[in-house]
């Protein structure tokens, strides 16, 4: 398997590994776009959130609870954050293996796309 994400989620790439459990596994983006830019995956390989079936679709509440948790961690909640999904070439997805980025530690951007 030559997903960069399932390689991470391995440990045969090196991350920076913040939380990890039994489903899930969130990181450090290695190239922030924000002060906090974590990246929160499934140890699974779900291509995009467009392949997500119905018998995973619970995964979603996990990551986001995971998400909202480890903004708190990070000194954001309060403050504010984004939560975000890219999927599929024209949704600005670039690594196919589905990922929800947690963004915040500044002003964000007014604009989605
Ligand atoms: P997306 O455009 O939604 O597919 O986002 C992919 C994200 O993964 C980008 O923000 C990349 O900077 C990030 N990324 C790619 N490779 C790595 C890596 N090896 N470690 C951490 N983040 C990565
Ligand atoms: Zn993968």
């Amino acid at each position: 398997m030559d997903c960069i994400f399932c390689q991470i989620a391995s440990g045969k790439i090196p991350s920076d590994i913040i939380y990890q459990d039994e489903e899930l596994i969130a990181f450090r983006d290695i190239k922030p776009q924000a002060p906090v830019h974590l990246i929160i995956i499934p140890r699974k390989h779900i291509p995009s959130l467009d392949q997500l079936s119905q018998a995973d679709s619970s995964l979603i509440g996990r990551m986001i609870a995971i998400a909202n948790q480890l903004a708190k961690g990070e000194g954001i909640a309060d403050k504010g954050y984004r939560l975000a999904i890219n999927s599929g070439e024209e949704g600005g997805q670039l690594v196919p293996h589905l990922h929800l980025h947690l963004l915040g530690g500044r002003r964000l951007s007014g604009t989605l796309g």
